[in-house]
């Protein structure tokens, strides 16, 4: 067995064990395998394991990957998600390449996408991502801005809103960690009571993935635990 898939192994269980520690069922968490920086072997080897969702953080180290996956003969399904800050412009190659956008934190760029998304390829999942902790981060909007933002964004042709994204700065004790993603859960919910196709909430990482899942997440993005650390 590879190590990758040995880890691989090892994060499913251990969502498993957490989604029935707090009387989850483990499917309502999707895995994210975040691959940014990880040669297209490492990534081989996590779908040999049967790993087919992958996150990339670089828009054109991602979309050299698709490419690269999309040529090959046996070409597995792969779902590919754009996590990473995003400019508008690089926002025409991650709607003419990824299935989903996790950082959408502006009209602006969320018309770009909706613009630029090809007519033949299913409309963009996208997530709003919410600056809940780290004051330090450029990236993401306020609670408070999110019910506006939301509202534009819903009535974009070709994007499908799907739900909210956060990266709460980092906090080494798990209680910290709870308390911020059950904020961002509870907002989610507050979203879906108007919004009821809203089905993703995508928090937890290596570091934090059990509180995240104990808060309601519904994606983890893996990177460290999967494919080892990054240089
Ligand atoms: C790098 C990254 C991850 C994965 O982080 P790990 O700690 O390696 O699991 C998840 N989400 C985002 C947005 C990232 O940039």
């Amino acid at each position: 067995m590879s190590t990758i898939e040995h880890n691989l192994q090892d994060v499913r269980a251990r969502i498993a064990a957490v989604a029935h520690n707090c009387a989850r069922s483990p499917e309502e968490v999707t895995l994210l395998a975040v691959s940014k920086t990880k040669p297209v072997t490492a990534l081989e080897e996590a779908i040999a394991a049967g790993q087919y969702a992958f996150g990339e953080n670089y828009v054109q180290e991602g979309v050299d990957k698709i490419h690269y996956f999309a040529s090959k003969a046996d070409n597995a399904p792969l779902e590919w998600h754009f996590i990473g800050p995003l400019q508008s412009n690089k926002s025409r190659l991650v709607a003419e390449n990824f299935a989903w956008c996790h950082t959408v934190d502006r009209l602006r760029i969320a018309q770009r996408l909706s613009d630029q998304r090809p007519a033949d390829m299913p409309a963009l999942n996208v997530l709003i991502q919410v600056n809940i902790s780290d004051e330090q981060s450029k990236s993401g909007i306020t609670l408070a801005e999110l019910p506006a933002l939301v509202a534009s964004i819903s009535e974009l042709p070709n994007l499908h809103l799907r739900g909210l994204m956060a990266i709460p700065a980092p906090e080494n004790d798990y209680q910290r960690q709870l308390a911020v993603f059950e904020q961002m859960h509870q907002a989610f919910l507050t979203l879906k009571a108007s919004y009821p196709q809203m089905d993703t909430l995508s928090m937890g990482m290596t570091d934090d993935m059990a509180a995240a899942i104990s808060a309601g997440s519904t994606l983890v993005r893996i990177g460290t635990a999967i494919f080892g650390s990054r240089t």
